[in-house]
């Protein structure tokens, strides 16, 4: 059983009221491990050696602070499969998506290790021949990190990497779900070698370390991911001490099939959108909407693949793993029920089953909806599942219009041959990122981020680093 601790200002220790978190396999339900719980006292000393040791960081050359997240990089690709068998246990993934992931991440650390040495100002024309005008950048401060658990290492090293670079010191919280995977990594922040207090790990009640987090003047800075419900909180919350905040939340991605669109590629855009990680990605195609004229051959052709697909255990040949809880499970169905009740056509799947004589984790069969119209929940919300719901439309503009028909702005994808419709397209959508023929497109130098209820902030290339730098103009008379 593994056990996982806290790390503040450099030690890996219990929190002052030595109570343990159990960590469960979605996979079969039966626990792996445990984690400490961090209470408030845990937490406000985390936060006051990360102010703390921000004055020393923060003076320190972004070539030296390079070389650190170089050598953390190079931990992490060394002890990859540790840290991937870590995910799949604790989060359910199979373990080719999870050293996916590992390696993913680790992209990041490798990104911002230079990205940092980049930071630069300006020097003005001055209004004045006796003034000389300078803008420099500096660093925020120390940054509270709460992320989720569907990518258990890759969402809180996209944010701290950057974060590091930039000069400041970061506080992690990770999901209740997944402590585990944090606490493997720490253990590399450790031995790399990082200066105490720089980064620190803390896991336990969301609300008392969100709010410890929000009240602390010295924290100058939240990244959060996860949910728009708790995103939006934290925003009404970081009003008090008027901080700086990101917010990466829900998604509910469009994925438009034009008739003019390479078909093989959209069907295999559309399983590599949809079923990565069991559907549970914020970028994830949540609703598919395809030309009238060529939706037989498009759902042939997808159903022929999805038959293939399997579900189970992610340390076996499976192409996706559990659902992460029943919570997850419960939604998953509702949407499919939902749909089917109001005229859907059950066209593959459709069924959740649990695993070890109805006593283990939720599976879900990879599903496919046609006949979908809009005033179904699955076009409304984010599913966070392997369903694949699809419409049809007839012109352009009823698909963008149906695309755009959401409070939600966070990634979308289409398929077109054609280099005008490209542009028309890529610029009618009213989301933070656009997939032209692919259904991949994070990475480590790329803006990730969405607009609407899909939050602010971007993560990745020279956009990420500016999310921990604030901009100082001097004005100097001579
Ligand atoms: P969630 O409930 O919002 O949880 C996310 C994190 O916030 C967890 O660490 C959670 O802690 C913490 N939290 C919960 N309540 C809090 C509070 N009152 N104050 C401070 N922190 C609090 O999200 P989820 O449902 O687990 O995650 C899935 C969601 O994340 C989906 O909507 C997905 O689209 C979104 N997501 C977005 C992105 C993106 O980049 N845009 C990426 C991945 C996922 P506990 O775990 O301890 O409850």
């Amino acid at each position: 059983m593994k056990k996982g601790q806290l790390y503040i200002n450099g030690q890996f220790r219990e929190g002052a009221d030595k109570q343990h978190l159990e960590v469960i396999n979605p996979y079969d339900l039966e626990p792996i491990g445990s984690q400490s719980v961090a209470e408030g006292s845990d937490v406000r000393q985390a936060v006051s050696c990360a102010a703390e040791s921000f004055k020393r960081w923060k003076k320190q050359s972004a070539y030296e602070r390079g070389a650190l997240l170089r050598k953390l990089y190079d931990l992490v690709l060394e002890n990859e499969e540790r840290l991937a068998k870590m995910i799949t246990l604790e989060q359910g993934k199979p373990l080719s998506e999870a050293i996916g992931e590992v390696r993913y991440a680790a992209s990041y650390l490798s990104w911002y290790a230079e990205e940092g040495i980049r930071i630069k100002g300006d020097i003005l024309e001055p209004t004045h021949k006796t003034m000389r005008m300078q803008v420099i950048k500096q660093p925020v401060g120390p940054v509270g990190i709460i992320t989720p658990w569907n990518f258990p290492l890759a969402m809180f090293v996209r944010k701290m990497a950057p974060a590091l670079a930039a000069g400041c010191t970061v506080i992690i919280k990770p999901a209740e779900q997944t402590p585990l995977t944090a606490y493997e990594f720490f253990r590399l922040v450790d031995e790399a070698g990082f200066p105490d207090g720089v980064c620190q790990l803390v896991t336990g009640d969301p609300v008392e370390i969100g709010k410890i987090f929000m009240e602390a003047e010295s924290l100058r800075k939240i990244s959060f991911t996860g949910s728009t419900e708790v995103g939006k909180l934290l925003m009404a919350q970081s009003a008090e001490t008027v901080k700086k905040v990101s917010l990466e939340l829900g998604g509910h991605a469009p994925l438009i099939v034009f008739a003019d669109a390479d078909l093989d590629k959209a069907v295999q855009g559309t399983i590599d959108s949809k079923f990565r990680n069991c559907g549970q990605v914020c970028i994830a195609t949540n609703r598919v909407l395809v030309e009238k004229s060529i939706l037989p051959a498009y759902q042939e052709k997808l159903l022929e693949k999805v038959a293939s697909l399997k579900a189970g255990s992610g340390f076996e040949e499976n192409d996706m793993g559990p659902v992460i809880d029943r919570q997850g499970y419960e939604k998953i169905s509702e949407h499919v029920d939902d749909a089917l009740n109001r005229g859907a056509n059950l066209l593959f799947g459709g069924q959740g089953y649990r695993q070890k004589d109805n006593q283990g984790g939720y599976l879900f069969q990879p599903t496919v909806l046609g006949n979908i119209s809009e005033d179904m929940k699955i076009m409304q919300e984010e599913t966070f599942g392997p369903v694949v719901p699809i419409t049809a439309f007839e012109t352009e503009e009823e698909a963008l219009r149906i695309a755009n028909q959401t409070p939600f702005g966070l990634a979308s994808y289409f398929y077109t041959e054609n280099i005008s419709r490209a542009i028309r397209v890529s610029e009618g959508l009213e989301f933070g990122m656009v997939g032209i023929n692919t259904g991949r497109i994070s990475s480590a130098q790329a803006p990730f981020g969405g607009v609407k209820a899909s939050g602010f902030g971007r993560e990745g290339g020279y956009y990420g680093i500016e999310e921990y730098l604030h901009t100082k103009y001097i004005g100097t008379g001579i």
